[in-house]
């Protein structure tokens, strides 16, 4: 087992002043980390499809879905989807942003397991999961490497299990 909590590298300023910016390049380079949190990020949990939250969601679900025999969905910043979407809005600091994901990406019922790299405000995660829901899926859990818990994003998701595998 490596400590692989070790190699996210902490950036002061960025990409704004008064923002630590939790970087997980270091993580991905490292082939004993990366594959030990793709492990722990499924544990225990049975899902249909793995939706990553664009972009370095996509990094860490696609491997996820692999290793499960899992599908993979992308859900992505509004605009890149080809196809039909459906959209979901939610609140930054300053302003709003939207998210889409494809309206056929999942069957009725499907079980879902929705993976990012950090849990912040949790605004992202809950505009996901309603997603998810609207396209008719049933999410099963909300993953995440790292959660900042002084911002609280758990309480944006009632309800749902929220796991992240380090809490700062
Ligand atoms: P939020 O919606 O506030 O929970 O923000 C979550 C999204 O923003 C995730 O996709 C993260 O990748 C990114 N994010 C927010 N804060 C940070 C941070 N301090 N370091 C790295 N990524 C962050």
């Amino acid at each position: 087992m490596t400590d692989w909590t070790a190699l996210i590298r902490d950036v002061p300023d960025y990409p704004k002043p008064g923002i630590l910016f939790k970087d997980i390049t270091p993580l991905l380079a490292d082939h004993a980390g990366f594959t030990q949190v793709v492990d722990e990020l499924a544990d225990g949990l049975a899902f249909d499809k793995v939706v990553g939250i664009e972009a370095r969601g996509f990094i860490l679900a696609a491997p996820v879905a692999y290793r499960s025999g899992a599908g993979f969905v992308p859900v992505r910043k509004k605009g890149k989807l080809p196809a039909d979407t459906l959209e979901a809005s939610y609140e930054l600091e300053y302003g709003s942003a939207a998210i889409e994901v494809h309206v056929d990406a999942f069957n009725p019922g499907e079980r879902v397991l929705i993976v990012d790299d950090v849990l912040a405000t949790g605004g992202t995660a809950a505009a996901t999961v309603e997603l998810v829901r609207r396209a008719g899926a049933e999410v099963v859990a909300v993953s995440f490497l790292m959660e900042l818990s002084v911002l609280a994003g758990r309480d944006r998701l009632p309800g749902l299990d929220v796991r992240t595998l380090v809490s700062v």
